[in-house]
């Protein structure tokens, strides 16, 4: 009898998880399944899109005929509802069991919404699918005013639509700044600068309170915690992500805001792997447990769950432990944008201005580089990130690393570490 992997999501950790494994064994069974109505597609670029700055088809990377050349059976519209591991079996909506051998979970996350009054209006989005980017984009063309909240990554691709849409829009952000687990006041104002260039205001100390709406129960403002209202026939919410883990609650595995794997991708029940950005993965640079929303991050790990599942079936086939600093770039502005690694942690930072559109920080744990953002210049990304991968104990050498250009070589790195 052949084996059989299924597959749960074909988002980039999915199909890359899918790709690997048929790559390696042309008789297994490969099916993939999802609830969305169109095969993998560029998440990070549907944004443009919804800005109208990009038809549809860039955006498509499989087309349906991709699945038939590979012989992968892709069930669209599709909701899986639970994992039976004793069985070895996965539930659909409508009550059909597929059996697996190999179960992989890249069930991504989905959009949480806020939990105040008229939250669900019409004209309210959340951003996640294309599907949602194409309502976004028709209702942004038509909309003359907007509001934005959730100051993160998100966000601002929202609050950019907004101004590429020329709808006439106001980001609520609750702190003092744009995402500030990671920017110091002097680099988020660079960002809130070329927001306002963009024709969207930066509005501090505020957030959605409640949301008004007309008879036909379509949103037309926003009342922020201070009691002011913005008029806002359009509004974007990015508040964060609730990871899709309800299919593994009935089972072993460990479910804590993602789902628990090992450095291969292993959950801790057999025959179920997990992979993207649903996972809480053993990250074995950090030496601890981390999540990563980031496209690179969720295509390693697909790819690498598909040879783990591969590997345990028996096939004769290398695995690596997961190794990877990921990053994160926005490219609304005249000057580019780049988290990476963990930027928002650490026990340590520096950071330096070098122009009006260029700014630098780094953050430190136990004397070692893990994460930073760039604005500006992008160009001493690599060596940044080298230096995390290499675990460099460098938090004393802040001066040369915020160089506007550095040599690794320049630092002095102990050589026991
Ligand atoms: C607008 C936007 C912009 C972004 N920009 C960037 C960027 O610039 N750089 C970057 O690195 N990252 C970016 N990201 C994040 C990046 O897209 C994600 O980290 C990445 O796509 C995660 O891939 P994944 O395969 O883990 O999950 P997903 O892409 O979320 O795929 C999961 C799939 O599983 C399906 N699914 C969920 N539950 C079920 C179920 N029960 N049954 C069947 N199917 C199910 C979902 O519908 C989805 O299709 C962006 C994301 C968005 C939404």
């Amino acid at each position: 009898m052949s084996e059989s992997y299924v597959i749960i999501g074909d988002g980039i950790a999915g199909s890359s998880a899918a790709e690997a494994i048929r790559e390696a064994a042309p008789d297994a069974d490969v099916t993939v399944v999802t609830d969305e109505g169109e095969a993998l597609y560029n998440r990070i670029l549907i944004k443009e899109f919804a800005k109208g700055k990009l038809p549809e088809a860039p955006i498509s990377i499989h087309e349906p005929d991709w699945y038939d050349e590979r012989d992968i059976d892709l069930e669209l519209n599709t909701l899986v509802t639970g994992v039976d591991p004793d069985a070895h079996t996965i539930r659909t909506h409508d009550g059909e069991e597929i059996s697996y051998d190999k179960l992989l979970v890249a069930a991504g996350g989905t959009p949480n919404q806020l939990p105040v009054e008229n939250s669900d209006a019409e004209g309210v989005h959340h951003f996640w699918t294309f599907q949602d980017a194409r309502q976004i984009r028709e209702h942004a063309e038509e909309a003359d005013t907007g509001v934005v909240v959730g100051a993160g990554l998100l966000g601002i691709d929202l609050a950019a639509i907004c101004g590429g849409q020329d709808v006439d829009a106001k980001y609520l952000m609750r702190g003092d700044r744009w995402w500030r687990y990671a920017l110091s006041a002097e680099g988020a104002e660079i960002i809130h600068e070329g927001l306002r260039e963009k024709g969207v205001e930066p509005v501090f100390e505020s957030g959605a309170d409640h949301f008004e709406t007309n008879d036909d129960g379509e949103v037309v403002a926003t009342v922020d915690g201070n009691g002011e209202r913005h008029e806002s026939e359009f509004v974007g919410v990015a508040i964060g992500l609730d990871f899709n883990v309800e299919i593994l609650q009935d089972t072993e595995a460990t479910i804590d805001n993602g789902v628990h794997v090992d450095e291969y991708m292993r959950t801790e029940v057999d025959d179920v792997y997990a992979a993207g950005d649903i996972t809480q993965y053993w990250d074995t640079i950090m030496d601890e447990r981390a999540q990563n929303g980031s496209w690179g991050s969720a295509k390693q790990q697909g790819a690498l769950a598909g040879k783990t599942m591969l590997a345990d079936a028996g096939h004769d086939v290398d695995i690596e432990p997961f190794r990877w600093v990921s990053s994160y770039s926005i490219t609304h502005f005249d000057f580019p944008f780049l988290s990476f690694g963990f930027p928002t942690m650490g026990d340590e930072s520096c950071e330096r201005k070098y122009s009006d559109t260029e700014w630098r920080r780094l953050t430190f744990k136990d004397g070692k580089l893990i994460g930073g953002v760039l604005i500006g210049n992008l160009a001493p990304q690599s060596k940044y990130k080298q230096l995390i991968k290499d675990e460099a104990v460098v938090a004393d050498q802040q001066d040369v690393l915020l160089q506007e250009n550095f040599e690794i070589d320049e630092l002095a790195i102990p050589q026991e570490q």
